[in-house]
């Protein structure tokens, strides 16, 4: 057995700083049932934890982490950067770079606005939806996660799901009223919420791929058929790609899908494991904008030099050979999976999109938030711990997909399918 001694000596200290001893919750690995690993460093496709332990990393910071940690170029270009002074508040050049690089690569973006988290791109485009539909409702799907916005913390997923607080206490009945929830992949029951309260519909915000309940992909038909019910009607279609971009293919879930919305949020990836977000959309839309137009929102460390440089490189990076290369190695790993969990009778559902995989310890299909919660969660939580021991790191909970990296090699797969096949024998 691993010892943590290091980490729960730290643990110990964290939690009277902090709630749960953490800054974001589903670190603290309650669903698992461990304390929190405390991390040093990572380098490529492993992280180091402060015990000394090396594991494969599948969470690459929640996704950012395209390129794997600390990659050399992302890591020199800042180190330049740096130096120069990190923050003007006023506009450099990296911010252009940036900016004009997503709208080449995001169908749906004439022009966006940096911001510094995907909480903060979703919260945005809410607001510009509805200043410019002038009207006040939207409709979100059960187990989609867009941060923690008032309006969005509605039967939402991540650790909101983890932790089985579906609706937070704190958010006003008379935002949450202005919030519709209907389970994912569910047409008829958008059809019914459009027929019951289209006049009043600013917007329909969806994860063109679920990640917030592990992985769920959109049935086929399903994002099409969203944007014909929010064109006929004037509804703002948005796409929260908080997950997605960048992460699912060259031009996004949406160039995958060939969905193009009317705005779309962006996180994790274009920020190369710095803080940023950004959200964007048609022309229209954005100039209403202030200072262009008179919805308002504005950011101290918006668009920050250090954050677009890490940005910047990583996108530059992720060329289309680079994604080929990524699937190929997802589409290893999976096959790998699949085979032990049939060798070891071991119930197992395989959901992905592009380099972001979700297995489900479950017979049955997942395709919402439903049948996601029919997965066997004690089974998950041994199966998390014997990875652990096995020195794999994977997102500590049934409700997050896992994410692989440029930097990941066929040897750490082949590592790391031995890995789950030693664990699915003594599941
Ligand atoms: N939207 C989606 C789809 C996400 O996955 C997340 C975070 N996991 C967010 C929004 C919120 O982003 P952040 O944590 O950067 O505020």
């Amino acid at each position: 057995m691993k010892n943590f001694e290091r980490s729960t000596d730290a643990y110990k200290e964290a939690v009277d700083l902090m709630p749960g001893g953490v800054n974001s919750p589903v670190r603290a690995f309650k669903s698992v049932d461990m304390t929190p690993i405390f991390m040093e460093q990572g380098k490529g496709s492993k992280i180091y934890d402060i015990d000394g332990h090396e594991y494969v990393d599948y969470v690459l910071s929640w996704g950012p982490l395209i390129l794997g940690h600390a990659d050399d170029r992302v890591v020199e270009s800042l180190k330049k950067v740096t130096e120069l002074g990190t923050s003007f508040g006023a506009p450099t050049l990296i911010e252009n770079k940036l900016a004009q690089l997503v709208i080449d690569r995001v169908p749906s973006i004439d022009m966006l606005r940096m911001v510094n988290s995907g909480t903060e791109a979703t919260m945005s485009a809410l607001r510009v939806a509805r200043g410019y539909t002038e009207r006040n409702k939207i409709l979100k799907f059960e187990g989609n996660y867009h941060g923690h916005g008032d309006s969005l913390l509605i039967k939402a997923g991540s650790g909101v799901a983890t932790l089985g607080l579906p609706d937070s206490p704190g958010v006003p009945e008379s935002i949450a009223k202005n919030t519709i929830t209907v389970p994912y992949n569910d047409i008829e029951s958008v059809r019914y919420v459009f027929e019951q309260y289209g006049d009043d519909l600013a917007a329909v915000i969806i994860e063109p791929v679920s990640g917030n309940m592990g992985v769920v992909p959109p049935r086929e038909e399903f994002l099409s058929e969203l944007r014909t019910l929010t064109e006929s009607n004037g509804t703002v279609l948005i796409f929260d790609e908080v997950m997605t971009g960048f992460r699912v293919g060259y031009n996004s879930a949406q160039g995958h899908f060939g969905v193009t919305p009317d705005m779309t949020c962006l996180g994790k990836v274009i920020g190369g494991g710095l803080p940023v977000g950004a959200y964007g959309g048609k022309r229209e839309i954005m100039e209403r904008v202030a200072p262009v137009g008179d919805i308002y929102q504005a950011g101290t460390l918006s668009g920050n030099p250090l954050a677009m440089t890490a940005g910047y490189e990583t996108l530059t990076a992720m060329n289309e050979n680079a994604y080929r290369e990524i699937n190929k190695k997802v589409d290893r790993l999976i096959e790998g999976f699949t085979a032990a969990a049939e060798k070891y009778q071991v119930p197992l559902t395989v959901n992905r999109a592009g380099s972001m995989v979700g297995f489900f310890f479950t017979g049955q299909a997942v395709t919402d938030f439903d049948t996601a919660n029919q997965s066997n969660l004690d089974l998950f939580a041994k199966y998390y711990r014997g990875m652990i021991e096995e020195g794999i790191f994977l997102p500590p909970s049934q409700f997050e997909g896992m994410f692989l990296s440029l930097a990941h090699t066929d040897e750490d797969i082949e590592f790391t399918i031995r890995a789950a096949e030693k664990v699915f024998a003594k599941l």
